[in-house]
């Protein structure tokens, strides 16, 4: 069971998330936190205030101690690591200088005391618990700090680490922390922004659970953004592979990379609402029972920008694209959707980076035109029924006079994704949805 930062924001929710774990005690659950709200954040403040010459993590100490005084938990235990936490602030102001582990090792503190929070109060209710830092349950990780990959040897450690509570010896629920983990040397590393949910998914994974739940304040994964179509629903079922696509395209499911244990070990990934604790949400699954529906969900991203590159030189050239992709990965920019005619390729990026060195590299070799303010909205869809998906989709596009200017579809893939003008992102996925979800015909 995962519970996001969200979930465990304050002594309320934590309250309410405690009343989750032990509905589910019989069921024997591991649970899996975040930081508590924006904690993860706060620090990295902290951590820029520090550079600054400033030590201040008020508002991080006094949200736990708040939290604690009124869940009623003694704070004692605690004392220990925000000391630590200030000395490590401390001594970030005094060298101004913060690399990469530093602030691995900095934010790691939010998850640290997070579990120690959720432990201490089920055990005030008389739910055996307790908490675990990642590494004591064999998590590593290589040390590629901030976005850390997990060694193999995790798929065996955790077992291990779990055993007397997977075989009933133990009856205290274990409380781990999500995000964090360590390399070999014993730095703290950490797995990624939202590196939570793969905590969640390789330790259900290598203990092949039942399921793995995620739990969030939506009912699952939803047909679209809820907040822009009021008539979203529930998508019960969804592929592994859809869900990766979702994920990459915007919707708010799960960290991409977290279904890759998944897929390995093919346990189902539920997605539950707390505030909605008997809705049986989503379930996300490696094939689908049923057939597939046409068009599964609608998601958008922001902030692209779309590539033009021509070259007539491309015309019947081998090796021009291998070119072009070069230069992308000389720059590190990673490509999301693509479209090639025999002479021009045209391609979206998704990046905040300054792409001119880019730009200037690919304007050596053809004619190239970027253009900021895009967005892409994707259909997640069952691409073998791509020409009816398409026509749908189209005419009720141009009904609303909005012209994608770009469109992909892979062969064999689960979406199909096209670029229009960011202004017209929301009208795009409000038109699409009523087009696919909310006709009744
Ligand atoms: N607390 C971390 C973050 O905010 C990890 C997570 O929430 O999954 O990115
Ligand atoms: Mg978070």
């Amino acid at each position: 069971m995962k519970f996001g930062g969200s979930s465990v924001a304050n002594a309320e929710r934590i309250r309410h998330v405690a009343s989750i774990i032990q509905a589910y005690k019989e069921r024997r659950p591991v649970v899996v936190l975040s930081a508590m709200g924006d904690t993860t954040d706060h620090l990295l403040e902290a951590a820029d205030q520090a550079l600054l010459g400033s030590v201040d993590i008020g508002g991080v100490e006094k949200l736990h101690r708040d939290s604690a005084a009124e869940l009623g938990i003694d704070f004692a235990p605690f004392e220990p690591l925000l000391q630590e936490l200030k000395q490590l602030l401390t001594g970030i102001s005094m060298i101004k200088e913060l690399t990469k582990r530093t602030r691995d090792y900095l934010v790691s503190f939010g998850e640290r005391l997070s579990v120690r929070m959720m432990a201490a109060y089920l055990k005030s209710q008389n739910v055996p618990a307790k908490f675990f830092d990642a590494w004591d349950l064999g998590i590593v990780s290589d040390s590629n700090f901030m976005a850390a990959e997990l060694l193999d040897e995790v798929w065996k450690n955790i077992p291990m680490e779990l055993a007397s509570y997977a075989d009933g010896a133990s009856g205290e629920i274990p409380i781990v922390t999500g995000f964090i983990a360590k390399d070999k040397k014993g730095n703290i590393t950490t797995l990624g922004r939202g590196g939570s949910d793969l905590t969640a998914t390789i330790i259900g994974s290598a203990m092949k659970a039942e399921e793995i739940q995620t739990w969030k304040d939506v009912d699952g994964i939803m047909t679209s953004d809820p907040r822009l179509c009021a008539a979203a629903r529930t998508v019960p079922e969804v592929t592994y592979e859809e869900a990766q696509e979702l994920a990459m395209f915007g919707a708010q499911v799960l960290h991409p990379r977290s279904m890759v244990p998944c897929l390995k070990a093919g346990v189902p990934v539920r997605v539950k609402n707390s505030y909605n604790i008997k809705s049986p949400g989503s379930i996300i699954v490696y094939r689908r029972k049923g057939e597939a529906p046409k068009v599964c969900a609608i998601t958008a991203v922001k902030g692209v920008t779309l590539i033009d590159i021509t070259s007539a030189g491309m015309l019947g050239a081998a090796g021009f694209l291998a070119h072009i992709f070069n230069q992308f990965l000389k720059w590190n920019i990673s490509i999301d959707v693509i479209a090639t005619s025999e002479v021009s390729v045209s391609l979206t990026i998704n990046t905040k980076a300054d792409i001119s060195g880019l730009l200037e590299d690919l304007r050596r070799v053809a004619q190239v035109e970027a253009k900021p303010g895009k967005a892409i909205v994707t259909v997640i869809c069952d691409a073998s029924k791509s020409a009816e998906v398409l026509s749908t989709g189209l005419e009720a596009l141009a009904q609303a006079k909005i012209n994608p200017q770009m469109i992909s579809q892979a062969a064999s893939k689960v979406n199909i994704s096209m670029v229009v003008d960011d202004k017209q992102r929301d009208e795009a996925v409000k038109t699409l949805h009523a087009a696919y979800f909310e006709r009744q015909d």
